[in-house]
């Protein structure tokens, strides 16, 4: 039987009525011969409640304890889902990743996917099981402890188990019906596409669009697969949604395919650094050591052999930041005079393989920014990519007016 991958998300499965709406979806593809792999995502707003109790209870948490508890949203959903399609005398049963089991690498709250045996769940499809429901988002370590693989996280389980089953198709079901050109919810001149490159998602998603995890569009790249964003509140056609694949297969594209923000960042300037070889590694390894991902690093010049050190990483890790600097000052390795935190920054992004050809995107973009009065905190670029740092309460009109200037809501 040909295998096909559904992935539900947290307001696909938010109540028992929607798990009954997506199970229905399920039932047509399994009367259309499909075994299928159904990942499911915990209840929308299930996972912050969860992270806000580890939280609560220990800010500097132990990440093997922070996955033991934010994990188990999907458990639920995993076993409603199954008993719904039981309902409907679909025979199917619910899987935790560690049952399948789903191997991954100890880095707890961020770990990555190394093998799925698919042996277990084949043996039930051969016995005349239909659905194989799994747990999204989790998986669990040589060690033999849970593992959650970052926020957004089952998209990526539910990729990986499209690459390991050889599945037809891996339907990504969400609250909207596609990838637009940017976040439809805060730009109503947003356009669905039809297709998007591999790259061009890669990026949008890095730098914030979370309607596909990073992780989930580069396993899809490497393995194959064919990757599809479709709306779950929506009857669907076979030609639906969004498409994500090779460039080869898009004819026309637009210079800047989408833009993309991230909410949640802050900026940290180490002020006055001794400017001397190995200050980078001295001050980013133990940064890396303490799960602080940073993005944006800029140095400034020095003056009298002492300089200032920016990089940005997400709201939430400040604390970590601070304490790994405070840590290595203490320990001799860094010397600063003050570290000071802008909790209020955002990250706005212009992506487009278009860009490789195209000159004068950048000097565009600061343009439309100077014209609305947005200053500028940060620039990075690579080769199709421009970004950002601004004031936050800037966000939404940066948006919107780069989106107006680069001509989105047209098709090339
Ligand atoms: P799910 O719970 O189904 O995984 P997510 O909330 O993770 O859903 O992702 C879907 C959301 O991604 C949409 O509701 C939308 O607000 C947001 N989003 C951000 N950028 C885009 C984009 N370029 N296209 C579509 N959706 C986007
Ligand atoms: N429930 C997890 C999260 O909210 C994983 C996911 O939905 O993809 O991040
Ligand atoms: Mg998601």
């Amino acid at each position: 039987m040909p295998v096909l991958v559904m992935k539900f998300g947290g307001t696909s499965v938010a109540t028992p009525d929607r798990i009954k709406r997506a199970a229905k979806r399920v039932g047509v593809e399994v009367s259309k011969g499909y075994d299928v792999i159904v990942i499911v995502s915990a209840m929308s707003g299930e996972t912050n409640k969860l992270v806000g109790y580890v939280n609560e209870t220990a800010p500097l948490f132990d990440a093997r304890e922070y996955d033991a508890v934010v994990s188990s949203g999907e458990n639920v959903t995993a076993g409603l889902m199954a008993l719904t399609l039981q309902n409907m005398d679909v025979p199917a049963r619910s899987w935790q990743g560690w049952q399948v089991p789903v191997k991954t690498t100890s880095a707890h709250s961020a770990a990555r996917i190394e093998d799925i045996p698919p042996d277990n769940i084949r043996k039930k499809f051969e016995e005349g099981m239909k659905v194989a429901i799994v747990a999204g988002f989790q998986g669990i370590s040589a060690e033999g402890r849970i593992t959650t693989l970052g926020r957004g996280g089952s998209d990526t389980t539910a990729v990986a188990f499209a690459a390991a089953f050889g599945a037809e198709r891996c339907d990504i079901y969400t609250d909207v019906d596609g990838v637009y050109t940017t976040d439809p919810r805060i730009c109503d001149k947003a356009r669905k596409l039809d297709k998007i490159a591999f790259e061009e998602m890669l990026e949008l998603a890095s730098l914030g669009a979370k309607v596909l995890q990073t992780r989930s569009v580069e396993l899809a790249m490497r393995y194959k697969v064919k990757l599809r964003v479709v709306s779950s509140f929506e009857e669907q056609s076979d030609d639906a949604g969004t498409l994500v694949c090779d460039e080869e297969d898009i004819m026309e594209s637009n210079v800047v395919a989408g833009v993309a923000y991230s909410r949640d960042e802050t900026k940290m300037t180490l002020m006055s650094v001794a400017d001397r070889p190995g200050i980078a590694a001295a001050i980013f390894m133990p940064l890396s050591e303490a799960g602080v991902n940073v993005d944006m690093i800029v140095q400034n010049i020095s003056e009298d052999g002492r300089t200032d050190m920016t990089f940005s990483c997400p709201v939430d890790q400040v604390k970590r930041a601070e304490k790994a600097m405070a840590d290595a000052k203490a320990r001799g390795d860094v010397n600063f005079h003050d570290l000071v935190a802008d909790t209020g920054v955002a990250k706005v992004s212009v992506v487009g393989i278009g860009m490789r050809s195209h000159t004068g995107v950048a000097a565009k973009m600061f343009q439309v920014l100077s014209n609305e009065g947005i200053n500028i905190k940060v620039i990075t670029t690579s080769e199709i990519k421009i970004s950002v740092l601004i004031d936050r309460k800037y966000m939404e009109l940066a948006v919107q007016a780069l989106h107006d200037a680069f001509e989105l809501e047209k098709a090339a």
